[in-house]
């Protein structure tokens, strides 16, 4: 007897097919992304081919010596078990939590944790947009977290505690978004303790492009920082109520912010140290223009 799929199972059976990989796959799509890759050590472009090493093509400096593969010196370098990489990519792209995507690729829990900030890192390498036109840019904070440490700088708290001063305390982290209207996306983790001007010079200067008209609350980093970069600027008083004047608005930057708190809670708290790769994930999850392992492995490979 013959027997029809639905449509669903025919997605899901094609999501899973997609997923499975040929042997060698991998290492393909490793060589492609990463082309003739320049030397790692020196930054040379001449190399000779020398043999392979675990499934790749290596290469011999012409100018230091010193052999590499597509692979050295990027967060990906001395990773195992490649052929597992683009089912990872996946739970990377559902957002997995580190447990059960180590049991769908069926890889070790410490494995599984350190695959998604290795990968992450790869992936952040890319260079950050340029903003332009109206820009948002605000700040949130989230609790700092020492999960994982094992020496803490501090009293320990208990399991999802508070700051013990009001305000914004040196025990909060601070997340720096800037957004522009077509959604380009930068993300900085500032560090403990309420934004500075110096911080705003420091993260958010670069990546604006010269003529932006900046659009924040009226904290006073911001006009400070405007002032001595140069930056058209508009302050909207956020805190005596007022949402928006026409057009400007930080809405934008707090609707990032908020999908960003939304998201992280199934990751049940995340160590501080690593804040900065949960933000960039999310932004390259929120920008959804790589969706599929394939496009993640090539953007984590491709040279910086
Ligand atoms: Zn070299």
């Amino acid at each position: 007897m013959q027997q029809q799929l639905s449509e669903d199972q025919v997605t899901l059976l094609q999501g899973f097919l997609a997923s499975v990989e040929q042997p060698g796959q991998c290492h393909r799509l490793i060589e492609e992304a990463a082309g003739r890759p320049p030397c790692p050590y020196c930054g040379c472009q001449r190399s000779h081919r020398c043999g392979q090493a675990s499934g790749l093509q290596r290469y011999r400096c012409v100018l230091c010596r010193r052999s590499f593969n597509a692979l050295t010196g990027t967060p990906l370098a001395r990773l195992r078990l490649r052929d597992k990489w683009l089912h990872y990519l996946q739970c990377l792209i559902e957002s997995i939590p580190v447990r059960s995507a180590a049991s769908r690729v069926a890889v070790a829990k410490s494995t599984s944790f350190r695959w998604r900030h290795r990968f992450i890192a790869a992936l952040l390498r890319a260079p950050r947009p340029q903003l332009s036109g109206i820009v948002e840019a605000d700040e949130t904070y989230l609790l700092e977290s020492q999960k994982g440490s094992r020496h803490l700088d501090r009293p320990p708290r208990k399991r999802g505690g508070k700051a013990s001063r009001r305000g914004i305390s040196s025990e909060l982290d601070c997340i720096l978004v800037a957004r522009d209207r077509n959604r380009q996306t930068c993300d900085f983790v500032t560090g403990r303790g309420p934004v500075s001007a110096g911080q705003l010079m420091k993260h958010l200067k670069p990546v604006l492009a010269p003529d932006v008209l900046l659009v924040t609350d009226a904290a006073k980093a911001y006009c400070a920082f405007a002032k001595q970069a140069g930056i058209t600027h508009e302050a909207i008083n956020v805190r005596a109520g007022i949402r928006a004047r026409g057009a400007l608005h930080i809405q934008g930057v707090n609707g990032w912010h908020s999908r960003f708190k939304t998201w992280l809670r199934r990751f049940n708290g995340v160590a501080s140290r690593y804040l900065a790769n949960y933000t960039g994930w999310l932004r390259v999850l929120d920008a959804a223009e790589l969706t599929t392992p394939r496009q993640w492995l090539r953007i984590a490979v491709a040279p910086a």
